[in-house]
């Protein structure tokens, strides 16, 4: 059985995983460029946003994504992270009754004092500790699902894929026996798929700004190397934009950064940009035969490789 994968970001990468664990030959066509999966240091985190929302697959994404970091890694790859927890300070009463009302019975978590957060300025009213949050290099563990799955990965765009094959702009056709589409951002308008697509950036900094990761508006990790300040915060566009960070988004998240921290961003040595997708978008098998995996948002690496898995499982076997 051979399995045509198109993008090799988060999905894509998943997808290749699960469907080598599945007894597929597995090849990826990525035209490698504007991957929203290599942001330095992305956060596994199930509560999201200012509500703290928790999706329904969000523990059980978590906790898969790390069986994979521990897995990929006992198989010798190196994926930078961090699992000491996450923190979600919140600024008033309010917010943490909205909180209580989303937390799954089934996720670890604390109300802690805020006073007690390491790197957290003055003032949070509350903080919630999810000892089973964490972050990780988002390029490194994508490179990891790949090299695992022994991917054969071809450096294209493709330009129109059907059922069973992709045909390359080089002219060239390939041919398998499933075709799965995982396009991401740019690749959902190449295609003319719509959706919701949302720039952010991140701001690479010298040192960690916290020891572990902080979120409310904008999030502060550790990565690779020094640290990370990221939030997608762009207004959302109906197609893909690539644009470096314009000075009143620096401007917005150097805010985000004082109110968590007490300062402004100190030592940035870099920045990085991407753009994420969401919105109404084709999802498994769709009525031309290929199937998709997209439309992640800011939940790649929470939920991708899960419902990569599911994707697999229900692709058709010989
Ligand atoms: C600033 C920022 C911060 C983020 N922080 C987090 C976070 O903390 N936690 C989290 O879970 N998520 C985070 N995300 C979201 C996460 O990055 C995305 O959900 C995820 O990376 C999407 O993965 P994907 O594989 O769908 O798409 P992508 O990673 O965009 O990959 C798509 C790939 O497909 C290729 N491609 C597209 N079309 C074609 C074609 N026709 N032919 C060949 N190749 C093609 C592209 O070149 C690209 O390489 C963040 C995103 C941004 C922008």
């Amino acid at each position: 059985m051979r399995a045509l994968i198109i993008g090799a970001g988060v999905a894509g990468a998943s997808v290749a995983y699960f469907a080598h664990a599945a007894g597929f030959e597995v090849t990826v066509v990525d035209a490698g460029v504007s991957a929203a999966s290599r942001v330095p240091s992305a956060l596994v985190n199930p509560v999201r946003g200012q509500s703290g929302r928790v999706d329904a697959d969000a523990v059980s994404g978590m906790r898969l994504t790390w069986s994979l970091v521990e897995a990929l890694i006992r198989a010798g790859f190196d994926i930078p992270h961090g699992r000491e927890g996450i923190v979600r300070p919140v600024p008033d009463d309010r917010t943490r009754m909205k909180f209580e009302r989303n937390l799954p019975l089934d996720l670890l978590h604390a109300w802690v004092d805020p006073a007690g957060v390491s790197g957290l300025a003055p003032g949070w009213a509350h903080a919630l500790s999810l000892p089973e949050g964490g972050w990780l290099d988002g390029g490194a563990f994508t490179r990891a699902l790949l090299g695992a799955a022994q991917a054969r990965v071809v450096r294209a765009r493709a330009l129109g894929w059907s059922a069973t094959s992709v045909t390359l702009s080089s002219g060239v056709a390939l041919t398998g026996d499933t075709v799965v589409w995982c396009g991401g951002s740019v690749g959902a308008t190449w295609a003319g798929l719509g959706g919701v697509h949302r720039g952010g950036s991140v701001l690479l900094t010298s040192a960690p700004l916290s020891p572990a990761p902080l979120s409310f508006g904008a999030y502060l990790t550790p990565a690779a190397r020094g640290g990370a300040v990221g939030a997608t915060f762009e207004a959302p566009t109906d197609t893909f934009q690539e644009a470096p960070i314009p000075a009143s988004s620096r401007a917005w998240l150097d805010g985000k950064v004082q109110a968590l921290t007490g300062s402004p961003p100190q030592n940035v040595v870099g920045t990085w940009t991407g753009s994420r997708l969401s919105g109404t978008l084709p999802f498994g098998r769709t009525p031309g035969g290929w199937w998709a995996l997209c439309g992640l948002g800011s939940k790649g690496f929470l939920l991708g490789p899960l419902q990569a898995r599911a994707l697999v499982e229900a692709l058709p076997r010989e």
